[in-house]
């Protein structure tokens, strides 16, 4: 029988509610006969981890990981340490050194959830974003100097590459390919910004032609969220760089109902690193500790694990369970307007999968 060596990194937050839920939930499908094995390694990285070594994760971290077949991950995000430090000390340098370059968002309104498009049908939203997670506008190159004086200068320098231009545009073609629609939609700006985006612009001309089943279109971002709200239909597959599609899923997340339902994962296509899976949202200050925290959005980052490692009906499985879940109104938590806890959806989930 297949074990898989998974990796659970709750992080900071809410995280630390919501992973060993997504683990509960991942020792419930392999008990109810999945027809594979499960083996956890845990890591309590992120703000704890600073408090006490001055660092978000050891320096050797990467090692511990680079032989598992995939991490489920929380958030980093703590109230007492910038948000810089926590995000590049532990998120980014795990997608990084991993190069998981492809960040994979789907959307869609759940069975039961109200969300807040009133001239759509919930059919009408399903999409996937793919934002380009190892360069362009979050490169990380930049610096500060003259701090404090008046002639202080600071820069954020975007930088884009072909070869990792033409890694995401093949990603989100192919990608589109294998979606019923095969519709993909190039978010971009060049109109203002004229020279990578230009690159972007050409890249997908370019990558286009090697996939003519494909439709593609081609959206400013500005024009792109006017577009979600008002056309949703006519979106499928999106591709767009780190900075455009971080803003843009989190509206498509918001489309949705929640930024506790949506998922994501941080993908490395030629599977040379474990991927990681991930709610979207944060640490949720307002909300950590409480035992309120939708668990949802976890949930569904363990079907798209799920369907990496190539468990296609175990992934379907564990989505139905949800569906049925979210389709009861007594089970949703706070941000869908309920009064449900962290726990009670979990384990309505958990007994939705025995058999
Ligand atoms: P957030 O996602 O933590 O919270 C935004 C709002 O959504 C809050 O009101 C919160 O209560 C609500 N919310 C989020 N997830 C929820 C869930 N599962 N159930 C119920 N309600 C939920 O975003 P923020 O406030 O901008 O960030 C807080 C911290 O988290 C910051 O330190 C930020 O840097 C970090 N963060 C980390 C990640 C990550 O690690 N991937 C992503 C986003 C934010
Ligand atoms: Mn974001």
């Amino acid at each position: 029988m297949k074990i898989y060596k998974i990796a659970t990194i709750p992080g900071d937050g809410i995280g630390k509610e919501v992973i060993p839920a997504g683990r509960q939930l991942l020792e419930a499908l392999q008990a109810s006969s999945s027809g594979f094995g499960l083996s956890f390694e845990n890591f309590g990285w992120g703000g704890d981890w600073y408090r006490e070594h001055g660092v978000m994760m050891p320096a050797d971290g990467l090692d511990a990981l680079r032989h598992k077949d995939a991490i489920l991950f929380g958030s980093a995000g703590d109230p007492q340490i910038p948000d810089h430090i926590t995000l590049w000390g532990l998120r980014l340098k795990i997608c990084q050194g991993f190069d998981q370059y492809a960040n994979v968002r789907p959307t869609r309104i759940l069975t039961g959830i109200d969300a807040p498009l009133k001239r759509c049908a919930p059919a009408d939203l399903d999409w996937v974003i793919v934002r380009e997670n190892s360069e362009g506008e979050y490169s990380g190159i930049g610096g500060r100097v003259h701090q404090g004086h008046p002639i202080e200068v600071a820069t954020d320098v975007s930088m884009m590459t072909r070869v990792g231009v033409e890694r995401i545009m093949r990603f989100a073609f192919k990608l589109a390919a294998s979606r019923p629609r095969r519709h993909l939609t190039v978010i971009t700006k060049s109109n203002a910004q004229r020279h990578a985006m230009v690159m972007w612009d050409e890249i997908a001309v370019q990558i286009a032609r090697e996939f003519p089943e494909v439709t593609w279109d081609k959206e400013l971002v500005d024009a792109a969220t006017a577009r979600m709200v008002n056309r949703p239909a006519t979106l499928d597959t999106l591709v767009a760089t780190n900075l455009h599609a971080d803003v843009l899923s989190d509206l498509a997340a918001a489309l949705a109902g929640s930024l506790g339902i949506a998922p994501t994962g941080n993908i490395d296509p030629e599977r040379r690193y474990p991927s990681m899976f991930e709610p979207i949202h944060g640490s949720a200050f307002d909300i950590m500790g409480l035992g309120l925290a939708n668990p949802v959005g976890t949930f569904w980052s363990v079907v798209m694990m799920l369907e990496h490692l190539g468990e296609s009906a175990a992934a379907q499985r564990v989505m139905q369970a949800i569906e049925h879940v979210t389709a009861n109104q007594a089970l949703h938590t706070r941000d869908l307007g309920g009064n449900a806890t962290t726990a009670e959806v979990t384990a309505a989930v958990c007994a939705e999968l025995l058999p």
